[in-house]
């Protein structure tokens, strides 16, 4: 039995790619229109000799703020059940959104190793950007460009680490 290790957020945060980047080839659906990951998708994965099962979490795009917080529940609760590390995606680009905060929240209390991820920070001036997630006050914050390959190996020894 391998450890489990989910991808969870809202729609077009860059769940799908950092998956793929993990994962080494193009497996889920990434794409300009957000929300295009439906179904669940697993693959096992070795870092730094470490096998372990990866779940990229879906969903539609909502149609109301109420329901993105409903699907975020929904998907963050069963993170909660099944998995032993979550990696929670933020967009650094699109900065801290109220879902984020409230799901943050959630999240902080789980018994289990949570990192809060701020993905899209493709350089120097979008780290900057990224401070104001810092005011989550939360532990195990790091930033990454899932696209562009940087702060992932930092990421990724910090979760072995944690499995
Ligand atoms: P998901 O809905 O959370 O699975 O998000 P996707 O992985 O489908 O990505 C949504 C959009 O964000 C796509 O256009 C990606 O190319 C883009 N994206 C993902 N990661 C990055 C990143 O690190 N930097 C930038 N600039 N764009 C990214
Ligand atoms: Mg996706």
């Amino acid at each position: 039995i391998l450890p489990i290790v989910a991808i969870v957020g809202r729609p077009n945060v860059g769940k799908s790619t950092l998956f793929n980047r993990l994962v080494g080839r193009r497996k889920a659906i990434v794409d300009d229109m957000p929300g295009v990951t439906r179904d669940r998708n697993y693959e096992t994965v070795t870092r730094f000799d470490v096998p372990f099962i990866l779940i990229d979490t879906g969903g539609f795009e909502p149609e109301s703020s109420d329901r993105l917080l409903q699907q975020m529940r929904e998907q963050s609760r069963l993170a909660m059940e099944e998995a032993d590390v979550i990696l929670f995606l933020m967009d650094g680009r699109a900065g801290l959104n109220p879902a984020d905060v409230e799901v943050v929240e959630m999240l902080r209390r789980v018994d289990k190793p949570v990192f809060f991820v701020v993905n899209k920070v493709d350089g120097e001036t979008l780290e900057v950007a990224a401070s104001e997630f810092y005011s989550l006050g939360v532990d195990n914050l790091l930033t990454i460009s899932a696209e562009h390959n940087r702060g992932v190996r930092d990421l990724m020894d910090e979760v072995v680490a944690a499995l």
